[in-house]
């Protein structure tokens, strides 16, 4: 159960296994398992035309990377003819009436997918505890988050019920949940992957990203999905990403201390990353101390900007355009009926994102954090030597969480606590900048082994070095 796709494709391809005995054994993990993990919301049980497809792809010589790999995807991506919810109750019946762009290059692929993974409502959270469904557990204690808002998609791939899982990240929700559950999780750059038939967060953050557990899973996935898509006007061309990927090995790691020793950052978590510095300097790195002082501000822009985004994508479910209709005495009854269903995560961003958009308030919040934005962008830019300085680093190191995978309610009463789980991640969607999450070993609390993980982050385009880095932590090449 533990073998990388690229194995699992020479299995495949030698006929050691054929792709239903493949899947059928997954099918089996998630009858066992998922009773308790609760990492799916709908495990598909027609898929034979899947299977089917996939083999025949094998058996006429035409298969990829990725065909009959048994994958999950989170509940916010289109897959025409499913139902997809995005963990809302607000549309817990809709039926995706077109694939999105991942959904059609996976089909074209022919990999199987097994079902759709739980998520906090729309995207809003670290938890996976505002599903309007259910919550989902960690596999490596159960009384603890599995992270979120891809929480049923790390969990998944954790508790080895699928090889691989896409989640969607807009501040952190694949990385977070990476590293609560000891997983891979990539967040490419901003337009790297098409967010065509993606129900959207915060558009001008949201990316699909893969969780796995090998980094060369990650990075087969990754690139199979990246491309250009007529569907989404901010994807990149691939004379971009050509001119982007110039060859060169990483040799530089650019750490930011004044953020760490900041204070809010458990004791374990620091000594963790620093032993990670110390694997990172033994395989020929060298650690540099550098400075990224707007990244101060970037929790703070972030939780401004997210709710502006986050009203404007929510104002369609309605109950008239999307979403379950509920009766009322009049219009008006109607809406407040209707928009009811929604949760109250999803309802407090709403407001303040109406409130900072508005008229009197707009210049005071909106625009400075949007100040923020742009100065973040030019701190990295700095830094990565895209200014002409000679000082640069080619990738920047931080631990991914400032805490292990915390337990189940007790933060769900407390917003602010909530928020500060990312504030290691939100800085890599402010600046669309790509970052991986990848696992760096246990703390032990109350008994448990928890999962912790090293965040890397690159320069626009450069996913080439986050695999090369985290490759080489893991040992893998
Ligand atoms: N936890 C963050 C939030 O609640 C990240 C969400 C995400 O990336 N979808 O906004």
């Amino acid at each position: 159960m533990d073998l990388s796709i690229r194995e699992i494709n020479e299995q495949l391809k030698t006929k050691k296994v054929s792709v239903k005995d493949l899947v059928s054994g997954y099918q089996k993990k998630i009858e066992e398992v998922d009773g308790e993990i609760g990492a799916f919301l709908e495990v598909f049980s027609d898929i034979d035309e899947q299977v089917k497809t996939a083999q025949e792809l094998i058996d006429t010589g035409k298969a990829g990377l990725l065909t009959g790999i048994p994958l999950a995807v989170k509940d916010n991506i289109l897959f025409k003819g499913r139902k997809v919810s995005a963990g809302s109750k607000i549309i817990k019946d809709y039926v995706a009436p077109y694939d999105s762009f991942v959904a059609q290059t996976l089909k074209d692929q022919g990999v199987v997918i097994l079902g759709r993974t739980n998520m906090d409502e729309f995207a809003m959270g670290g938890s996976t505890e505002r599903s309007a469904f259910k919550v989902t557990k960690n596999p490596h204690d159960t009384s603890r988050v599995p992270g979120g808002s891809s929480g049923g998609s790390a969990a998944a791939v954790a508790s080895g019920q699928v090889v691989i899982a896409l989640g969607s990240d807009t501040g952190g929700s694949v990385r977070q949940p990476a590293a609560f559950c000891g997983c891979v999780g990539l967040k490419p750059t901003y337009g790297a992957i098409s967010r065509s038939g993606l129900i959207a967060m915060g558009s001008s953050f949201d990316q699909i990203g893969p969780i796995g557990r090998k980094v060369s899973d990650v990075e087969d996935m990754f690139y199979c999905l990246e491309g250009l898509d007529p569907q989404d006007s901010t994807t990149l061309s691939d004379s971009e990403r050509r001119s982007a990927r110039k060859e060169g090995q990483v040799k530089t790691i650019g750490v930011p201390r004044h953020l760490i020793e900041k204070g809010g950052v458990d004791k374990s978590v620091i000594e963790n990353f620093e032993s990670s510095l110390k694997t990172l300097e033994s395989k020929g790195f060298k650690i540099k101390d550098i400075e990224l002082p707007s990244v101060a501000y970037s929790l703070s822009s972030y939780y401004i900007l997210i709710p502006a985004e986050v009203s404007s994508n929510m104002a369609r479910f309605d109950g008239m355009r999307f979403g379950e209709r509920e009766a009322g005495k009049d219009l008006l009854g109607e809406y407040m009926a209707s928009r009811s269903e929604l949760g109250s995560e999803v309802r407090l961003r709403s407001m303040v994102g109406a409130f900072v958009l508005s008229s009197g308030y707009y210049d005071s919040y909106y625009n400075k954090a949007y100040t923020v934005r742009r100065l973040l962008s030019a701190d990295f830019e700095r830094v990565f030597g895209l200014t002409g300085n000679k000082d640069s680093v080619d990738v920047v190191a931080t631990p991914t969480t400032p805490t292990p995978a915390f337990k189940i309610g007790e933060k769900i009463n407390d917003p602010l606590s909530m928020y500060m789980a990312d504030i290691f991640t939100v800085s890599a969607n402010i600046s669309g900048l790509p970052a991986i999450s990848i696992p760096s070993g246990f703390v032990k609390e109350e008994g448990s082994d928890l999962p912790l993980g090293l965040q890397l982050t690159a320069p626009r385009l450069r996913e080439d070095r986050l695999f090369e880095v985290a490759g080489k932590f893991l040992n893998e090449i």
